[in-house]
């Protein structure tokens, strides 16, 4: 069959044999340094991609500025990008009610994991929250089809765009605000296994509330009791699960607004729980050294390694806190430990606590390894579509 005309007008991009290969091998991506033909392939164009021979490797988005220069989006020739966009979001909202039980709060579209590599999407109830990574996405054609398949599938009271600013710096993207893209309604309250949480689409971190925890808080809640130690609380995810079986439960993080908010949190659902503005690595500290004692703690910090150049510094942080957090569970705890740095993999992340246990003279049986809710789906040859460790071990 011929090309169609649309096809022949897109941009050839010739890769290096490693970009190639990786392409083979089911990744997506190719590195800036592996194309070899890009000069004036216009930013955020759809491209043909080859070998260095001219064979064919599939069709792409470019990135004219970022270090990931292609994401692979078909194998095939892509005749109408955004008939293919509107498959892609039609698939990964199917996907969602297959997964998704006893939640209004999940990630609807999660980048590469859902082959819409730059576009993150989550449902807040009623309030859908966007977030675009690449030029490609930013591309006002492509936002609109996104915009109005969303709209047109899910019909939410509104939809926000949440905009990383460093992100936009890198693709060479100019600057812009976050925002209301449809609708006026900027706060809700969601539900999630049972547990309500206010949500402001404007405020807080990512995309506003941690959803990749969601199967991970019921995991904890399902192990907790006793008296509860949530670290790196933010607005109480961990913290209001673990209330539902725990005698007393009490969380800890460095910002008040999160614990403002927090606060408000476990008042719509009926709990009490203490909440303690002060840095995790001096409050463990000083509780360790005070020989205070817990029955279920959980540690959620932030990625501590951002790039690989920080792995050895993060394995001793989180060793750090796992090792007082460890002292500090009475016999037959249980502790629930995370990492979302991506570059701290999961056997590095295990080998880290099995020395944190030496030090601190305890036995550790795992009880669960797990990672992110199903709703922000890995890829087997994507490795970096896999970030989350979570990791409940019973402590004697
Ligand atoms: N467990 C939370 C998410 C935690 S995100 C949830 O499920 O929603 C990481 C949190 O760590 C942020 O709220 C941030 O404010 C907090 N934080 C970062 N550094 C900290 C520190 N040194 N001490 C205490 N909290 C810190």
């Amino acid at each position: 069959m011929p090309p169609s005309s649309e096809q022949s007008a897109v941009p050839k991009v010739k890769v290096s044999p490693r970009g190639a290969t990786r392409l083979k091998s089911g990744h997506v991506w190719v590195y800036r340094s592996e194309v070899l033909s890009g000069d004036g392939v216009p930013p955020g164009s759809l491209v043909a991609v080859t070998d260095q021979r001219g064979k064919p490797l599939g069709t792409a988005l470019y990135s004219s500025s970022s270090q990931i220069a292609i994401r692979l989006i078909s194998p095939d020739a892509v005749r109408d990008l955004h008939a293919l966009l509107r498959e892609r979001i039609a698939n990964a909202i199917a996907y969602r009610e297959t997964l998704v039980h006893g939640s209004d709060a999940y990630r609807i579209i999660f980048s590469e994991g859902d082959f819409l590599p730059g576009l993150i999407v989550d449902r807040y109830n009623d309030v859908l929250s966007l977030q675009i990574l690449t030029q490609a996405m930013d591309a006002n054609p492509v936002r609109e089809t996104v915009i109005s398949q969303l709209s047109q599938q899910l019909d939410p009271a509104s939809i926000v765009e949440r905009v990383d600013p460093r992100v936009r710096e890198l693709e060479a993207l100019p600057p812009r605000a976050s925002g209301l893209l449809r609708g006026e309604k900027i706060a809700t309250t969601l539900m999630m296994n049972g547990v309500r949480f206010h949500f402001e689409a404007l405020e807080g971190q990512k995309t506003g509330a941690f959803l990749d925890q969601r199967e991970n808080y019921a995991a904890a809640a399902s192990y907790a009791r006793g008296e509860g130690l949530d670290v790196f609380c933010y607005q109480g995810g961990f913290a209001l699960h673990l209330a539902a079986r725990c005698t007393r439960v009490t969380g800890v993080d460095s910002s008040r607004p999160a614990l403002e908010v927090a606060d408000q949190n476990a008042a719509l659902n009926g709990l009490e729980i203490e909440w303690i503005e002060a840095n995790a690595f001096d409050l463990l500290k000083d509780y360790s050294a005070s020989n205070r004692r817990y029955d279920t703690i959980v540690l959620d910090p932030p990625a501590f390694a951002k790039t690989r150049r920080d792995l050895d510094s993060a394995l001793r942080g989180y060793k750090e806190l796992n090792l007082r957090a460890l002292k500090m569970l009475r016999p037959g705890g249980i502790l629930v430990t995370c990492s979302c740095s991506y570059h701290v993999g999961q056997s590095g992340f295990l080998e880290m606590l099995g020395a944190a246990a030496l030090d601190a003279h305890r036995k550790l049986r795992l009880v669960e390894v797990r990672g992110q809710a199903k709703d922000h789906p890995v890829l087997l040859n994507i490795p970096e579509t896999a970030y989350l460790k979570c990791v409940v071990a019973s402590v004697s």
